[in-house]
């Protein structure tokens, strides 16, 4: 791996070096690996520098995470089996009982949770505050804050943390920071670079891109992914499958591809649906109308990401709608796929969950999360435009 590798070749070269003659990472699905002899045997597991044990460590494994760490610019990554095993194991690294958290709203449901009722449970406290301000954001910060856990753009509502002014009040008070860049991702995003300690993902999502692995992973510095991989990940066991972890290395080789134009596709649908006389808002960061506009090409320069929020006039019946009418996109949850996924939380995900506290959360009546695909645009918008039911 060179220095100077921009990030498409570093994609597609990073860990071909672990097996030179292979012109594609070869898979290992092996759960132990024999030593020849009890010294070899014993120098393994003093110097762990090489296979022993797949919970532990696996060669394919080894080059979906130098994948990941060589997108984020960190030293080193641990893969896991999902990206919650990634949000919690990143969590369970840094606090111990008496510590304090302090969360971003607008968080993954699964996050969300286990930031407000795991992790009291085990005697951590927490608190969760609009990041949108850093400066209304401090007043939440206590003398045993141990974590900043941020996620930008936020769920559903799309807006964004202030990373480098967040990342910047954690470091004046020796607080830690773990950002999920789940929906930026690194080809957007690098919160690395703006003083994050540790980026959490759900490779399920689009560095895999395809569908069809479950897996997540943690990038930072050598110390605390070293943490992360001997206590959590190892003695909580949420290691990935070396089979998911090949899927997902080989959805790296052309994410960067992909994801250019998950954010072309994206932008150019927010547009349409903005003019759209069925749509009351729209909520991508990257068009005008986004409060945060700015923040968002100085923070996200390489484009809005895969996923635009919008607001239909006619409320929850319209939603449901356009749920039994779309063809071409498909009625699921999740995001990051090469084929588009469309969902109407208040009729479906959110379905059981009292319309106070679903309003609360920003999931209004008509509001559709929209994950764009790479089919070509003309035909998502025809599809979307069959389905729009006019407002009569
Ligand atoms: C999907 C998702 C997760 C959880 O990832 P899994 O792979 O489903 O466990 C965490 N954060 C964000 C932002 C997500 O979209």
């Amino acid at each position: 791996m060179k220095q100077s590798w921009r990030l498409d070749t570093l994609a597609i070269h990073t860990g071909t070096d672990l097996a030179p003659q292979d012109v594609s990472p070869p898979l290992h699905m092996a759960n132990t690996y024999i030593f020849d002899c009890a010294e070899q045997a014993a120098q393994a597991f003093d110097l762990e520098d090489q296979p022993i044990y797949t919970r532990w460590g696996n060669p394919t494994t080894t080059v979906m995470e130098q994948k990941v760490a060589a997108l984020e610019g960190a030293e080193a990554a641990v893969a896991t089996s999902s990206g919650m095993a990634a949000v919690t194991a990143a969590l369970l690294a840094l606090v111990e009982s008496g510590d304090h958290v302090v969360a971003t709203t607008g968080l993954y449901s699964g996050s969300y949770h286990f930031i407000t009722e795991d992790l009291p449970r085990y005697g951590v406290a927490t608190t969760l505050a609009t990041a949108t301000d850093p400066a209304a954001f401090e007043a939440a910060l206590q003398p045993n804050t141990r974590v900043i856990y941020l996620e930008s753009p936020g769920n559903p509502t799309l807006m964004l943390n202030d990373i480098a002014a967040l990342a910047d009040l954690a470091r004046s008070r020796g607080i830690l920071t773990i950002i999920d860049n789940t929906f930026a991702t690194p080809f957007n995003q690098r919160p690395l670079e703006m003083d994050i300690d540790l980026v959490v993902h759900s490779a399920t999502k689009f560095l895999g891109g395809h569908g069809d692995a479950m897996g997540g992973a943690v990038a930072g510095s050598a110390r605390l992914i070293e943490r992360i991989l001997k206590g959590p990940i190892r003695r909580m066991g949420g290691c990935i499958s070396p089979f998911n972890a090949w899927l997902i290395s080989r959805g790296i080789m052309t994410f960067p591809l992909r994801m250019a134009r998950h954010n072309a596709n994206a932008l150019q649908i927010a547009t349409w649906l903005d003019s759209h006389p069925s749509v009351a808002w729209i909520r991508y960061p990257w068009h005008p109308s986004h409060p945060q506009v700015d923040l968002a090409r100085r923070q996200m320069p390489g484009g809005g990401g895969g996923v635009v929020v919008f607001e239909l006039r006619g409320g929850l019946p319209a939603g449901v709608e356009l749920m039994n009418r779309v063809e071409l996109c498909a009625r699921t949850v999740s995001l990051g796929d090469v084929r588009s996924l469309i969902t109407h939380p208040a009729s479906t995900t959110h379905h059981s969950v009292p319309r106070e506290v679903r309003l609360g959360a920003g999931i209004t009546d008509g509001l559709v999360r929209f994950a764009v695909g790479l089919e070509d645009p003309e035909d998502i918008i025809a599809d979307l435009d069959e389905a729009l039911t006019s407002p009569s």
